[in-house]
């Protein structure tokens, strides 16, 4: 099998096939036969082909670690799709534009691992329904509108995942409270009087250590075409479910090319570690306050992986506005944007007068 041409054909019918939800199965929607996804020899957890980040940075890649994908950027949002199997033209899942392939291939890092999708596409509307309902600002005629509407895309979005071992020496300051007291003069009724007060005051001592720390797995978003803010709603992902990669999972669903360069995810992750750095190096210090004058890291044994995971997305055009939503595939939690019924709105605040107006009467009846 070529790898820029993966097909799955039915080998009872010869139609497409797709990966089901939670199975490790092709299933064949024409003639409902199954095929078993093979597993991977390197399907063990800890061993998700992590990649030197030196080597991946220089783009000295084993030939393993990269791959020929036909991707194709979106003419109207820039989301880099890429096609599977015979597609030639689909809808850009974040802006519903008409997308069809060129006629070249883009050498990319591959994917290491992913999560299959754990919910199927009734799943995920059912959540995202659920959800929507419960806004009680929603329009009904959009919660009937999302029940009833279109499918969903199932969409593999792109992530870097970064471990690194790190030691820090630090420089600062801890601050300790006192209290001292002291005595004031103060006016009362009866003539100046005399009362003791307590301040709270801040001794301050240098302080400088070491604080070590490994990190796993540190996730980035390796997509611009949703908002962070919607990805990170998503959050928290369950990583243990990481499964070597295999494009069989792919079948049926759509993958989104990384657009954020590996070098760029890196920066990311390191700002993230460094927080997390500077956390520990307060808490080292201890006291009530502390001071951080200056941290020194040695990083080593920085690795990386390319990761896919699986996000349910849908756009709606209601009443001329469109409203996106997205549903974590591997645990249902939903994001979107929060819409408001204008005339839910001002029932509200009707309402709200006519409280506002009953308790002023009630108080002049008194
Ligand atoms: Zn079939
Ligand atoms: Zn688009």
């Amino acid at each position: 099998m070529d790898d820029t041409d993966h097909r799955w054909p039915c080998q009872a019918c010869g139609a497409d096939l797709r990966y089901e939800p939670g199975q490790t199965e092709l299933v064949c929607d024409h003639c409902g036969h199954r095929q078993k996804i093979p597993a991977s020899p390197e399907a063990r957890p800890r061993l998700l082909g992590e990649i030197d980040l030196a080597r991946g940075l220089a783009r000295d890649l084993p030939s393993d670690a990269v791959e020929d994908v036909r991707q194709t950027p979106c003419p109207n949002c820039g989301a880099l799709i890429e096609f599977q199997g015979a597609e030639h033209a689909m809808e850009c899942p974040f802006c519903a534009t008409p997308v069809v392939t060129g006629t070249g291939t883009a050498r990319q890092i591959k994917p290491q691992a992913l999560i299959p999708f754990a919910l199927d596409e009734r799943a995920a509307r059912a959540a995202m329904t659920a959800w929507l309902g419960r806004l009680w600002f929603a329009p009904n005629g959009l919660v009937d509108y999302a029940r009833k509407g279109r499918a969903m895309a199932g969409l593999y979005v792109p992530y870097w995942t970064f471990d690194a071992a790190t030691r820090s020496a630090y420089r600062g300051a801890r601050g300790d409270y006192y209290y001292e007291t002291r005595t004031v003069r103060v006016q009362t009724k009866n003539g100046p009087q005399t009362r003791q007060e307590q301040v709270r005051r801040t001794r301050w001592s240098p302080r400088a250590g070491r604080v070590a720390r490994r990190f796993d797995d540190v996730l980035v978003l390796a997509s611009q075409s949703l908002p962070r803010s919607y990805t990170e709603a998503l959050e928290p992902w369950d990583l243990s479910a990481l499964t070597a990669y295999r494009p069989e999972y792919l079948a049926g669903f759509t993958a989104e090319g990384y657009t954020v360069a590996l070098a760029d995810g890196h920066d990311l992750a390191r700002e993230r570690m460094a927080a997390v750095i500077h956390q520990d190096v307060r808490h080292d210090i201890g006291g009530d306050e502390q001071r951080v004058d200056r941290i020194d890291t040695d990083w080593s044994a920085e690795t990386f992986k390319h990761v896919l995971l699986p996000v349910w997305m849908a756009a709606y055009k209601y009443n001329g506005r469109t409203y996106r939503f997205v549903v974590n595939g591997q645990t249902g939690k939903v994001r979107g944007e929060r819409p408001w019924s204008a005339w839910k709105i001002a029932l509200a605040v009707l309402a709200g007068l006519a409280l506002a107006a009953g308790v002023a009467l009630v108080a002049q009846n008194r």
